[in-house]
């Protein structure tokens, strides 16, 4: 199945919250505090119903391939590979979402949206250990070391977004602000998601 490229102010208003998907103005212009924009898109958008099981179990499993960015096929792919490893299925699949290198570079605060952080990693802007590494699905490992090329680093929207970045990266990355370098100190703890997700849910989603 194709990348969505339609409105993405539209996959908000079907999950009826903010998955922050369009950078800045996701905090100073949202399309969800308009009128039209609390009705999900589509026909039926203002008619109300009771959610069955298997509905609220899907819209889960959409948000969270939305707020990745994910393919129907991509996000089934990760739930298989998170289903054989040892331990929480959950846990397991946000774990390999969470150390995407597109999200690594989104969450270090080089990037407004995890759209610009995939297009930086699609264009070669990110270095792992000074390696370029142009592969938004690669996996981070603990130690690595995520800068961007010394000629992309005086970029007036990368100096901007550098100078704010400090306190809103996770506890399981650190951030050398002289350096403009992020490290993975550790995996992400179970249950430390960048947007909140309820695991279980798309679990049972798979599981049925
Ligand atoms: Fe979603 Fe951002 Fe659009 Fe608001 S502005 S609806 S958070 S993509």
């Amino acid at each position: 199945m194709s990348r969505y490229l339609g409105s993405v102010c539209k996959l908000c208003r079907r999950e009826k919250e903010k998955l922050f998907l369009k950078g800045e103005r996701c905090s100073s212009n949202c399309t969800l505090n308009r009128k039209r924009g609390k009705n999900v898109p589509g026909q039926h958008g203002t008619t109300k119903g009771k959610m069955s099981d298997y509905a609220k179990h899907l819209r889960e499993k959409q948000k969270a391939r939305r707020v990745y960015g994910l393919t129907e096929e991509q996000f089934s792919h990760y739930y298989e590979t998170a289903d054989k490893m040892k331990g929480s299925t959950g846990d397991n699949l946000f774990k390999l979402l969470e150390l995407r290198l597109d999200n690594v570079v989104y969450c270090l605060g080089f990037a407004l949206s995890k759209k610009m952080a995939r297009q930086m990693v699609n264009h070669g802007n990110i270095l792992v250990n000074d390696k370029k590494i142009d592969v938004p699905r690669y996996q981070v490992k603990v130690g690595d070391v995520i800068t961007i090329p010394e000629k992309y680093k005086a970029v007036a929207v990368i100096k901007n977004l550098v100078e704010k970045t400090v306190s809103n990266v996770p506890l399981w990355l650190s951030f050398d602000k002289n350096k403009v370098a992020g490290i993975v100190v550790s995996e992400p703890p179970a249950g430390e998601i960048s947007h909140p997700i309820n695991s279980q849910l798309i679990v049972e989603y798979y599981s049925k």
